[in-house]
């Protein structure tokens, strides 16, 4: 939005904006919030930064917490609906030595050294990304009813808009929608609540493809985003989350990006599209290819099938995102790829057949992602598939254009599976990470961080006595 300090304070004084709110990025890919009043802020802001303690940012252990953030200025943005007139800017972390440092680990910096590690390959000089965001909308009393009632919650019988049979204001049994992909209103309720977000994140420079309802009900919406490149995405996919739920909130609601909050129901996948452009040229299009793809989109998807499973502690951090990765509810299950096929860990879009917008989509991902770590880790999968030429085909991840879920014995031996649990991601990241410490992108420490972390959520679930179980064994 702004280039220096003084578009910066010009901006201040004429829109009356009382508030520079600054956001820095925490290792789970949360944003915690510094906040000064307009008055204070100063070009020395810019140079030196603040000082703040980042030990609850999960970075660094306590006893040396403290960092510097200086805010980027052409990360700018109004939250529309925010009381007072608010500027927003997010930060980057400095370690706190002489010559200011960019700290290694800084979710942001790391997309950057991502980046610049593909131009200094000389394989692309730009990444375009389209990340799709789906979720669930629901009404805050019937989320912290079905917490508290946590059986009910298991039998994914609430969560209606507006209406359900917990809700104090008791208003009886209702329907629920089901099967409402691209479903109409009156039956898509939060078709207004989406239009109004949509033209919040339009005023904020976040172009928006389009937005729908989805197969889960109730509830389940998408929103999709226009491509962009890379490390925009990522300050794109931090307001996106924070505008959206901001917005809940007013209305009393609630938006969970969990990937399988609801048994029996479609779990929330975050759909990765991605292509590579060099002097303005599409790399990923081949007229004659595989669903008209060039070999170095082949390498590319390669890349990012061979390292999948330890892709994961980055894409599908939670012990929630292997509950989503099961066979039936269009989330892809098998280390493959295809055209058109929702089964496949990566898809071809059949509709996108232009040069321009020859694509593949990686549709493992979920949400609950760190979107800085994620999408750069993607792209080092990639960035290791084209350079060493990995050939999809030839290490056996297909095309397989049919139905992946129901695999006869023969075929399961054949098509390898992705984990299907944290702890066999976590193994494989410690077992594959050379692909990303090159060109410095990740380090051992935030490698060794995310392994620990998802073996430390896995072992803390595993050990809680499940609310299925008592029916299952209470009588035993
Ligand atoms: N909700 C599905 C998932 O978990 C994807 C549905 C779709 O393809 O849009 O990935
Ligand atoms: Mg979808
Ligand atoms: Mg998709």
């Amino acid at each position: 939005m702004f280039k220096d300090y003084l578009e910066v304070k010009n901006y201040i004084s004429e829109n009356n904006i009382k508030i520079i709110d600054f956001k820095i990025v925490d290792m789970s890919g949360r944003w915690h919030h510094l906040t000064i009043p307009a008055t204070r802020f100063n070009e020395s802001i810019l140079k030196d930064g603040i000082g703040f303690d980042a030990s609850s940012y999960g970075f660094l252990k306590v006893e040396k917490s403290d960092m510097v953030f200086i805010p980027d200025i052409s990360t700018s943005f109004i939250v529309p609906f925010s009381k007072i007139p608010t500027l927003t800017m997010i930060g980057n972390i400095y370690a706190i030595k002489e010559n200011r440092e960019r700290f290694e680990d800084d979710p942001r910096y790391l997309i950057e050294k991502a980046k610049k590690l593909l131009v200094d390959k000389n394989i692309a000089d730009t990444a375009l990304l389209g990340p799709e965001f789906e979720f669930y909308i629901l009404d805050q009393v019937s989320v912290k009813n079905d917490i508290n009632h946590m059986e009910v919650f298991i039998d994914s019988k609430q969560g209606e808009w507006n209406s359900s049979s917990l809700d104090s204001s008791n208003k009886g049994y209702t329907l629920r929608n089901s099967n409402c992909y691209h479903l109409d209103k009156p039956f898509d309720a939060s078709s207004d609540f989406r239009d109004m977000v949509t033209l919040y994140l339009e005023e904020n420079n976040i172009p928006i493809k389009y937005h729908h309802c989805e197969n889960g009900g109730p509830g389940q919406v998408e929103i999709e985003v226009c491509h962009g490149d890379i490390s925009e995405m990522a300050d794109r996919t931090m307001k996106l989350k924070y505008i959206l739920r901001s917005y809940a909130a007013l209305q009393d609601k609630t938006v969970t990006f969990m990937p399988k909050p609801f048994v029996g129901e479609c779990g929330s996948g975050f759909h990765i599209h991605i292509h590579l452009f060099k002097d303005g040229e599409p790399l990923f299009y081949d007229e004659n290819g595989y669903s008209k793809l060039s070999k170095t989109a082949l390498y590319a998807i390669g890349g990012i099938l061979k390292h999948s499973p330890a892709l994961m502690p980055f894409t599908n951090p939670s012990t929630n995102s292997y509950k989503r990765l099961i066979p039936g509810f269009e989330a892809p299950v098998s280390l493959c790829f295809a055209t058109a096929n929702r089964s496949a860990v990566i898809r071809i879009p059949d509709y996108a057949t232009s040069p321009m917008e020859k694509r593949f989509e990686v549709r493992f991902p979920d949400a609950t992602c760190n979107p800085y770590y994620a999408y750069s880790a993607v792209l080092m999968a990639v960035i290791d598939g084209i350079e060493n030429e990995i050939d999809p085909v030839k290490e056996g991840f297909g095309p397989f254009d049919f139905n992946l879920y129901n695999l006869n014995d023969e075929q399961k031996s054949l098509i390898k599976a992705l984990p299907t649990n944290p702890i066999e991601a976590a193994d494989a990241l410690e077992n594959d990470h050379e692909f990303l410490l090159k060109g410095n992108v990740f380090s051992k420490n935030i490698i060794m961080s995310q392994i620990n972390k998802i073996k430390k959520d896995y072992y803390k679930i595993n050990e809680m006595p499940h609310p299925e179980e008592f029916k299952m064994y209470y009588n035993l």
